[in-house]
């Protein structure tokens, strides 16, 4: 149980990736602050690991909202006095068009809820990590914030800004005794990659042709990894940037 009694912040865990690694972080003993924006997804995540015998509060926030962001991070020091680690991994994937055909609101929507979701949540919680001498923070980019991607420019522009920002927040806070690294997953089987699929099967199906390892991702695989990078046996990883993408980004 190697994150027992830690403080685990997760955007996005009412459902896919956000809630498959809170089960497992909670199922390490850590103690999980669930944020997302639906309530009702929100609640059964913490219903899902209280039944499995751990802690958690759910926390209601738009994380496109710096003041919902600063209150997550604030509920979660009340009730559990620290936050040690953050999955700051709360998104969209945005409507599949080439990138002109885009509405200006579409693109405005996407940098807000992708990308400065993802520099306030560094905020909030290094100024909170600073007090306590430290944490570890995994923040979600995608295979498309380090190659570009058909019909997502928005979307891999921020997942590359992602990637900016962990880079240097790691280099910033290193001695600080915070780690910062990145994520950046192939298609992986979450509710937002069906709805995609269902929205633009054409572009999907020569995604699913494109994998090498020959089929999508689980969301418990990205879990295993999250646990790893924001756990004690990852303590010389600073700044990564780790493609979990059965070999999308090797080709
Ligand atoms: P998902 O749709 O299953 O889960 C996303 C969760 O985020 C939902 O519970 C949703 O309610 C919440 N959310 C959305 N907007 C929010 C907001 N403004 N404030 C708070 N919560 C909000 O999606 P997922 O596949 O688990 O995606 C999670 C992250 O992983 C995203 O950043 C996504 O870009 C990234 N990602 C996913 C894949 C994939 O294939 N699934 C690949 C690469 C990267």
């Amino acid at each position: 149980m190697s994150h027992t009694g830690k403080v685990a912040i997760i955007t996005g865990a009412g459902s896919g990736l956000g809630r498959a690694t809170a089960l497992k972080l909670a199922e390490k003993g850590a103690l999980i602050s669930v944020v997302d924006l639906v309530e009702q997804a929100g609640q059964e995540t913490v219903q899902q690991i209280e039944a499995a015998g751990g802690k958690a509060i759910f926390v209601k926030a738009d994380v496109s909202k710096a003041d919902e962001v600063e209150n997550y991070v604030k509920t979660t020091v009340e009730a559990f006095g620290r936050v040690d680690m953050f999955f700051n991994n709360a998104g969209i994937s945005g409507p599949g068009l080439k990138l002109a055909d885009h509405s200006i609101e579409q693109f405005d929507q996407i940098i807000d809820i992708n990308l400065r979701s993802v520099l306030y949540g560094l905020k909030y919680v290094i100024t909170e990590m600073l007090k306590t001498g430290g944490g570890s923070i995994v923040n979600t980019a995608s295979t498309a914030g380090v190659v570009g991607v058909q019909s997502v420019a928005p979307y891999a522009a921020t997942k590359h800004g992602v990637i900016g920002a962990t880079r240097t927040a790691a280099i910033e806070y290193g001695k600080d005794n915070i780690r910062v690294n990145a994520i950046a997953p192939g298609t992986i089987e979450t509710p937002m990659v069906v709805q995609f699929g269902k929205d633009n099967p054409e572009v999907f199906q020569a995604t699913l042709d494109s994998i090498p390892s020959g089929r999508l991702g689980k969301p418990e695989e990205i879990a295993n990894l999250v646990a790893f990078l924001l756990g004690d046996e990852a303590p010389y990883i600073n700044g990564s940037v780790y493609s979990i993408d059965g070999g999308v980004t090797a080709q």
